[in-house]
């Protein structure tokens, strides 16, 4: 079988590597640090990436160049904001009014045409709400250095996040795990929750924006569709072609992992419709040390990074999944005691979230 190579070995790409291991799949995250050795790659290797952007090396542009790079050209398209939500808009699929922040506009008409709510997004590169700033009206101007790198989106009074994990096979078959519900604290996620009987009647819709959106790309592999919902419409926020945050729930709840699902769509292996276990949490775990006794917590499946601490960083995740919401309740309580204080209001969201759902 042939090496798939990833471009970026974070966390994502050696979840990647792990779900290949049953496979036998040889899964090869490439560094982008400038002294990184230059793989040396066969004809029929592959190429995927764990992120959209990446910097020139000699070792990225190697594998950037690979003719079996999958998704290339998505990667332009979607890695700059402008472009994207060009696409969402050529589909006709709902998402916050947007405008391109060029050297003229000015900040009236940006509140006249957005709102009196308007956030400015850089185009490339922001993750985890880095990049993002909401425009102050009292200021009444627009930072110079945000002009020709930026958009600039209503604020949308949303219910709630959600997001839809996909993948898309060579054959153009779609698979669909069901939709998460997601909680963003000051921009990145905390939690995710998946398996929610009150979201199943969003489900095809959901389907149906993800799936035209991942034909008009001609895409393979796995897609996340972040979307807010207000009522029972949603509305796209951002598109990540690549394994997601709020799809590691599938590592416990889902009968294929979504890094299992997407390296058996890029190596064309057989795929199949993930069969769901239960009600599944998954918990971010933000700048905080690594405890063991998290271990002792019958139900939970830790991921830790092996990254150094810094505030806020993503360096791990605990995973339950459950029969029912019954179930959860111990190990929740269990978790919370054992986390810092700040995560009360994250197991909370958890709780109020299962309340309603079958025990
Ligand atoms: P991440 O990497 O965590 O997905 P990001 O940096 O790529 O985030 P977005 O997803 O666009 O950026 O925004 C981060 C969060 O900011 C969203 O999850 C949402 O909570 C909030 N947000 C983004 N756009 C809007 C908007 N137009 N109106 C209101 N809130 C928004
Ligand atoms: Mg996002």
């Amino acid at each position: 079988m042939s090496t798939i190579w990833v471009l970026g070995n974070g966390q994502l790409g050696a979840m990647m590597r792990h779900a290949g291991l049953p496979l036998a799949m040889d899964v090869r995250p490439v560094s982008f640090a400038p002294e990184a050795p230059v793989p040396d790659m066969a004809p029929d290797d592959l190429v995927t990436a764990e992120i959209e952007h990446w910097p020139e090396t000699d070792a990225t542009r190697r594998l950037a160049d690979h003719p079996n790079f999958v998704n290339r050209p998505v990667f332009g398209r979607l890695a700059d904001r402008l472009p994207q939500k060009q696409l969402l808009d050529d589909l006709a699929i709902d998402t916050a009014p947007w405008r391109a922040v060029d050297t003229t506009l000015d900040c009236h008409t940006l509140f006249r045409e957005l709102g009196d709510r308007v956030l400015l997004k850089r185009r490339r590169g922001g993750y985890d709400g880095k990049g993002q700033s909401w425009l102050d009206p009292r200021e009444g101007t627009i930072p110079d250095d945000w002009r020709g790198a930026a958009i600039a989106e209503r604020g949308i009074p949303f219910d709630e996040e959600l997001s839809l994990v996909g993948a898309r096979d060579r054959q153009g078959r779609l698979y669909f795990y069901p939709l998460a519900l997601n909680l963003h604290v000051g921009g990145p996620l905390h939690a995710s929750l998946a398996g929610l009987d009150r979201l199943a009647p969003l489900q095809q819709q959901a389907e149906t924006m993800l799936g035209r959106i991942l034909g008009e790309l001609d895409y393979v592999g796995v897609m996340a569709m972040e979307c807010f919902r207000l009522g029972e419409r949603l509305m796209v926020n951002e598109l990540a072609p690549r394994v997601h945050n709020s799809g590691h729930w599938t590592q416990a709840g889902a009968s294929i992992s979504q890094f299992e699902l997407h390296l058996r769509a890029v190596a064309g292996l057989p795929m199949a419709t993930p069969a769901v276990k239960g009600p599944t949490v998954m918990i971010n775990l933000l700048g905080t040390d690594r405890n063991d006794a998290w271990l002792s917590i019958p139900q939970a499946e830790l991921y830790w990074y092996g990254k150094t601490v810094r505030p806020g960083r993503k360096v791990g995740h605990i995973n339950f999944c459950s029969g029912g919401r019954a179930s959860l309740e111990s190990p929740l309580s269990a978790l919370r005691d054992l986390l810092p204080d700040r995560y009360g209001r994250v197991i909370d969201w958890v709780r109020d979230n299962l309340k309603g759902e079958a025990a």
